[in-house]
């Protein structure tokens, strides 16, 4: 069997480790080009992502590139998006995945027992099954259904940077937050005083690329002070303090997505379920994704395994982007996020269990 996988964020090389670990020939179709510096900051793996990277045989590794170099008090590991993406991409080469870059999917023919994939720069690949990886904007979710919904804006921006040499109250390797009027603040430090942080502030319309690029650090630091301007001090001090790039991002979720696949291309990841960051639980899932589908191939003919994979995964991951959108909610009317989360944090995936 060959899969082809459109995608190389977390999902896709997750998904080619989980596949040549059944012995699944697998080529990762990423859209940018091998050297794509600019994917983000940096984001928290759950203990059930933690959980689904000891089933891929990477959570030591993910641990060893993590930012505290081990799991927090509670279990959570922070770690660099770009640290993350590598680790899974290094994963799967060295597991025989072949992952080739600037191979945007842009169309799919289905016959009854394969797929060929079509991309930008006009190359074509066939396969068996095309996994669709490619994240909220996924065109495989639109191959698969053209009346697929497409991402919902929630009116909060996202902000974040690194910082240093600020003290800052509470439990390192731990997140915390803060809650402002006009505002939410959330960090993790290092002993050292290394801090990763995010900032939510409520934001009415959708901001448009343009109105996003055009926001320039001064900008976005006056917003920051300004929001934040009734909290403690140590929070205007990380804004003024920090030494990275001050990302600004709109925020988005995909609530339902009717289809998850049809005949031979299904979806994973982002592509089929959207959380907004508020959860920070879209990289476990999408790891818990990768593990899951790669059971049921690994028991069940495809398309049985596809529905499969959806009947297992749907109702959880659902869960989850609503628990997200309550969440963001919260954030902007200034309640707290309630109830007990141990139904997403405690989810164990049982490699060797039949599904
Ligand atoms: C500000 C912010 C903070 C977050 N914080 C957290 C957090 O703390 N914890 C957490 O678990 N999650 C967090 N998330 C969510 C998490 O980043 C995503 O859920 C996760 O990256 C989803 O993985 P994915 O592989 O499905 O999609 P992505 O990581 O988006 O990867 C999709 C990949 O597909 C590629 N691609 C797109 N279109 C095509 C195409 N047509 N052909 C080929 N390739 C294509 C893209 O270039 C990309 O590499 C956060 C998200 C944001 C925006």
């Amino acid at each position: 069997m060959h899969v082809l996988i459109a995608g190389g964020g977390v999902a896709g090389p997750a998904t080619a480790v989980a596949l040549r670990k059944i012995g699944v020939d697998v080529t990762v179709h990423e859209a940018r080009p091998r050297e794509d510096k600019d994917v983000g900051l940096w984001v928290m793996i759950a203990p059930n992502g933690l959980s689904a990277l000891d089933a891929l045989g990477l959570k030591e590794t993910a641990l060893r590139r993590s930012l505290t170099g081990a799991a927090g008090p509670s279990g959570f590991v922070p770690i660099r998006r770009v640290a993350l993406y590598r680790l899974l991409r290094e994963a799967a080469v060295a597991r025989g995945a072949r992952v080739e870059h600037d191979r945007r999917l842009v169309d799919a023919d289905t016959t009854a027992d394969g797929v060929t994939a079509h991309f930008a720069d006009g190359s074509s690949a066939v396969g068996d099954l095309l996994v669709g990886c490619d994240g909220i904007r996924s065109r495989t979710r639109s191959l698969i259904d053209p009346a697929a919904p497409s991402a919902r804006y929630v009116p909060l921006l996202n902000l974040g940077g690194f910082a240093s040499g600020v003290p800052t109250p509470g439990e390192p390797a731990q997140l915390h937050f803060v809650r402002a009027r006009k505002g939410f603040f959330g960090y993790a430090a290092s002993p050292r005083h290394a801090v990763w942080w995010f900032a939510n502030l409520p934001w009415g319309a959708e901001p448009s690329r343009a109105e996003l690029a055009a926001m320039d650090r001064a900008v976005l630091t006056e917003r920051l002070l300004d929001a934040f301007a009734e909290a403690p001090s140590f929070v205007r001090d990380l804004v003024r303090a920090t030494h990275s790039d001050l990302y600004a991002l709109a925020t988005h979720d995909l609530p339902e997505v009717p289809r998850w696949w049809r005949d031979r291309m299904v979806l994973l990841g982002d592509a089929a379920h959207a959380t907004t960051p508020t959860s920070g639980q879209g990289s476990s899932m999408a790891l818990e994704d990768a593990v899951v589908l790669a059971k049921c191939l690994r028991e069940l003919p495809v398309p049985r395994a596809l529905a499969r994979y959806e009947q297992l995964r749907r109702e959880r991951v659902e869960g989850i982007v609503a628990l997200g959108a309550r969440a963001s909610a919260a954030k902007l009317d200034g309640r707290l996020p309630d109830g007990s989360l141990d139904w997403v944090h405690d989810y164990r995936i049982d490699w060797a269990a039949p599904v």
